[in-house]
C-alpha cells in the first residue's frame, strides 16, 4: 500500500502471481506525455505494438488490444464467437477456470464443467482424453467451443494446449478452442498458430511486466469467421471495427496510450532477452522455488511434475496452519506480498509468484522472507530451503537473465 506519511526502507517485494513488479524502464516509458491518439505519432506506436505482440503470441493473425483487465478479454472471446444458449465445454483447473465458467453462464451460454473430482482437479492440468471422450459423444456437434486455462494462476498448474487441440481433432469435432493464458504469456512457451488455438486471451500485468489495464485476444481465421454469425450482444468488445482500424495503427475509441508506451518497452525487453531465454529463466526460478519448498518439507499444490507452472508455486500449509495468517505476518514483518489461496484453496495454501522481472537474488530474498515468516508463524520446517535453492541457482546457466552469465 502506498503510505504517504511513512516510507518503509527498501523496496516492497511484490511476489504475487500478478500484477508482477514493473521494471523502472517500463515505468519511465509510461511517464512520457500522453499524445493525440488520432495523430501520426500514435499510428506508428500502434503499428509497432500490434506487430510486436504477435511475436509473443507466436501468431501471424490479428491480436486485439483492449483497454481492460483480463476479465474483459474473457468476455470478448466468448461474446465474439458464440450465440445465446450455445453449449460450451469448459475444464475445471481452479479458481480462474471457475470464474470464466460463471461468466459464460452470466452471458447466457450453457457451460458444461469437466474435471477431476474434488480438489484433485486443482492439482493437475487438463486431461485431454476427457475432452476427447466428451466431444466424441457429442455426435450432433452441439458443443460450440472448448475453453481451457493454460496457466491456472490459483494453483500453479499448467495445461498442455497442443494436447487439447489434438483431442479435439481426434474426436473430429468442429468446436472452437478458446484458451486463457493471462498468466502464462511471456513466461511459458505459447504457440497460438501452431497449437491451432482459435482465441487466446491474455493480460498485461503478468509476464509482460506491465501494470494491469490492457488485455488481448489473438484471433484465428476460424474464430473471425465465427464472429460473423455469433449472436451474443456485444459492442465495445466487437472485433470487426477494431481489427479494421488497427490496420493503420489506430482504434475506434481512445486506447490506453501510456500503457501502450509501456507495452512497446516491454516488447523490446522481452524480445531483446529472447523468448526462449525468458522461458528458461522462469523455469529455472520455478525449480529453485520447488527445491526450497521440498527442503522445508512442505507440499507443492501441483501434483504432476510434468505440468509445474514456471510462473508461480502453490505452497500447501500443514493441517491447522492458516495460510493467510502466514501471509499477513510476512507482509507486516518483511514488506512482502504473497498470493492468497483462492476459492477451494482459501487458507490452505499461499502462492509465490516468480514471474516477469525477477532474477536469482530477488527470488532468494523472496524465499528467505517466506522461510523466516513460516518459522515466525510456528510452522515446523524440515530444514532451510535456501541452500537447496542456492545450489540450484549457482549452477552454470545461460538462463539467469544476465547477458554475461556463464
Ligand atoms: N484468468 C487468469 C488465469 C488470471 O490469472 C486472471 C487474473 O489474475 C484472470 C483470468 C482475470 O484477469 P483480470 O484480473 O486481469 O481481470
Amino acid at each position: 500500500m502506498l503510505k504517504l506519511d511513512f516510507h518503509p526502507a527498501g523496496r516492497h517485494f511484490l511476489q504475487i502471481p500478478g500484477p508482477s513488479p514493473v521494471p523502472d524502464r517500463i515505468l519511465r516509458a509510461m511517464s512520457y506525455p500522453t499524445i493525440d491518439h488520432r495523430g501520426p505519432e500514435f499510428g506508428e506506436l500502434g503499428l509497432k505494438v500490434l506487430d510486436g505482440i504477435k511475436k509473443i503470441f507466436k501468431t501471424q493473425q490479428p491480436v486485439v488490444i483492449y483497454p481492460a483487465s483480463g476479465t474483459g478479454a474473457w468476455e470478448a472471446a466468448l461474446s465474439n464467437t458464440l450465440s445465446p444458449g450455445d453449449a460450451v465445454l469448459m475444464y475445471e483447473t481452479g479458481h480462474f477456470a471457475t470464474l470464466w465458467k460463471k461468466m459464460a453462464e452470466n452471458l447466457g451460454l450453457k457451460p458444461e464443467f469437466l474435471g477431476l473430482p474434488g480438489i484433485e482437479g486443482w492439482r493437475r492440468g487438463v486431461q485431454p482424453q476427457m475432452i476427447e471422450e466428451r466431444l466424441r459423444a457429442d455426435t450432433q456437434h452441439t458443443i460450440k467451443a472448448v475453453c481451457v486455462v493454460h496457466n491456472e494462476t490459483s494453483t500453479g498448474v499448467t495445461s498442455d494446449i497442443a494436447a487439447v487441440r489434438h483431442a479435439i481433432d481426434a474426436a473430429g469435432h468442429p468446436a472452437l478452442l478458446l484458451v486463457d493464458t493471462i498468466s502464462g504469456l511471456a513466461c511459458a512457451d505459447y504457440r497460438h498458430d501452431e497449437w491451432g488455438v482459435d482465441v487466446t486471451v491474455s493480460g498485461s500485468q503478468k509476464g509482460l511486466m506491465l501494470p494491469p489495464g490492457i488485455s488481448f485476444n489473438a484471433i484465428s481465421p476460424k474464430a473471425m469467421a465465427a464472429s460473423k454469425h455469433a449472436k451474443l450482444p456485444r459492442s465495445f468488445w466487437d472485433w470487426t471495427e477494431i481489427v479494421e482500424m488497427n490496420k493503420t495503427g489506430y482504434w475506434p475509441y481512445t486506447p490506453n496510450t501510456n500503457l501502450l508506451y509501456g507495452l512497446s518497452e516491454a516488447l523490446e525487453m522481452i524480445l531483446g532477452e529472447g523468448l526462449d531465454n525468458v522461458f528458461a529463466r522462469h523455469e529455472r526460478l520455478a525449480e529453485a522455488t520447488r527445491r526450497a519448498v521440498r527442503a522445508w518439507g512442505l507440499e507443492i499444490q501441483c501434483a504432476d511434475p510434468a505440468v509445474y507452472s514456471p510462473v508461480l508455486t502453490g505452497v500447501v500449509m500443514p493441517d491447522g496452519v492458516d495460510a493467510d495468517a502466514v501471509r499477513k505476518l510476512i507482509y507486516e514483518r518483511f514488506d512482502m506480498s504473497l498470493g492468497t489461496g483462492l476459492g477451494k484453496l482459501k487458507g490452505r495454501m499461499f502462492r509465490i509468484g516468480h514471474l516477469g522481472d525477477c532474477n536469482d537474488l530477488m527470488l532468494l530474498a523472496t524465499l528467505a522472507g517466506c522461510e523466516m515468516g513460516l518459522r515466525l508463524a510456528g510452522v515446523s520446517l524440515k530444514e532451510s530451503g535456501l541452500p537447496a535453492a542456492m545450489e540450484w541457482l549457482s549452477q552454470p546457466t545461460k538462463a539467469s537473465g544476465l547477458k554475461a552469465a556463464a
